[in-house]
C-alpha cells in the first residue's frame, strides 16, 4: 500500500504541475494573441506593444528553461567541486546586475576549499536563483551577503539580503509551484531550488525573513554525499 500511495502522490503532483504549467503558459499566449490582433486590425505598430510582447515571450522562455533544469540527474553528473569556486563564479555572473541596481554583493568565504559532491551546474543554478531573488527584493539600494562555512560534516551556505522581506504566509508558500508575488515572476525558481537541494543533494533549506527588514536563506549540504545510495 505504501508504494501505491507514493504512486498516487506522484500522479497527483504531475496533474497539479501540468495544470499549473498549462495555466502559466496560456496567460502569455492569450496576451500575445491579443496584441497580434490589435496590430493587425488597427495597423498600429506601437513600440510599447512590442515591448510587452517581448517580455511575454521572455516569460514563456524562462518557464520552459526552468522546467528543463528540473529533470532528474544521472549518477555520472556528480563530482567533487569546491563550493567557494562555485560561489565566486556566480558572484561574477551576477555582479553587473547588482551594480546597475546600486546593490553590493559581499562574500564571506573560508580560506580553505570546501569540497562537496554535487552537480555543479545545479548548485550554481540554486545560487543564481537565490541571488536573483535577493536582487529583486531590494527596491533601491542595499546589500546581499553570501557566507560559507563548515560545521561538522556539513557545508553551510547563507544568502542574506536587506530587501522587502516576507510575511509568515509568504514564507510558507515559497517553493510551491507558481507561487510568485512578482508581476512577471514564474514562481518556479524556489521549487527548483528545493528540488536540487533536498532531492538531488540531500541538503536542507531554511528561510528566515522579516517584512521590510530582509531575508536569509540557509542551505546545509553534506560534505560527504553518498551518491551511490541516493540514485537507486
Ligand atoms: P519568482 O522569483 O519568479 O517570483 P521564486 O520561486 O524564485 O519565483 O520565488 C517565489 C516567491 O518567493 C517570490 O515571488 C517572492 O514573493 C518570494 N521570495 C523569494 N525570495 C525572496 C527574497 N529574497 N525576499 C523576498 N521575497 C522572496
Ligand atoms: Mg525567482
Amino acid at each position: 500500500t505504501e508504494a501505491i500511495l507514493q504512486e498516487w502522490e506522484k500522479l497527483s503532483l504531475v496533474g497539479q504541475m501540468s495544470a499549473g504549467i498549462a495555466h502559466e503558459i496560456r496567460n502569455p499566449i492569450t496576451s500575445l494573441k491579443g496584441f497580434v490582433q490589435l496590430i493587425r486590425s488597427h495597423n498600429e505598430f506601437k513600440e510599447e506593444y512590442f515591448n510587452i510582447m517581448d517580455s511575454e515571450f521572455n516569460r514563456m522562455e524562462s518557464i520552459i528553461q526552468e522546467l528543463l533544469s528540473f529533470s532528474k540527474p544521472q549518477l555520472t553528473n556528480y563530482q567533487k567541486h569546491d563550493l567557494n569556486q562555485l560561489i565566486l563564479q556566480v558572484v561574477m555572473l551576477m555582479e553587473p546586475h547588482a551594480t546597475l541596481k546600486n546593490i553590493e554583493i559581499k562574500t564571506n568565504l573560508p580560506s580553505t576549499p570546501i569540497f562537496i559532491t554535487c552537480i555543479d551546474h545545479q548548485i550554481k543554478q540554486v545560487l543564481i536563483n537565490l541571488v536573483k531573488n535577493a536582487l529583486e527584493a531590494i527596491m533601491d539600494k542595499g546589500t546581499i551577503s553570501i557566507k560559507l562555512n563548515k560545521q561538522d560534516s556539513k557545508a553551510i551556505l547563507q544568502v542574506r539580503d536587506d530587501g522587502m522581506g516576507m510575511t509568515a504566509e509568504q514564507i510558507e508558500k515559497v517553493g510551491n509551484p507558481f507561487f510568485s508575488t512578482k508581476n512577471s515572476g514564474t514562481g518556479l525558481g524556489m521549487m527548483i531550488t528545493n528540488n536540487i537541494i533536498k532531492h538531488n543533494h540531500q541538503g536542507t533549506l531554511e528561510i528566515q525573513s522579516e517584512l521590510k527588514k530582509g531575508s536569509t536563506f540557509t542551505i546545509k549540504l553534506p560534505i560527504d554525499l553518498n551518491v551511490a545510495k541516493m540514485v537507486d
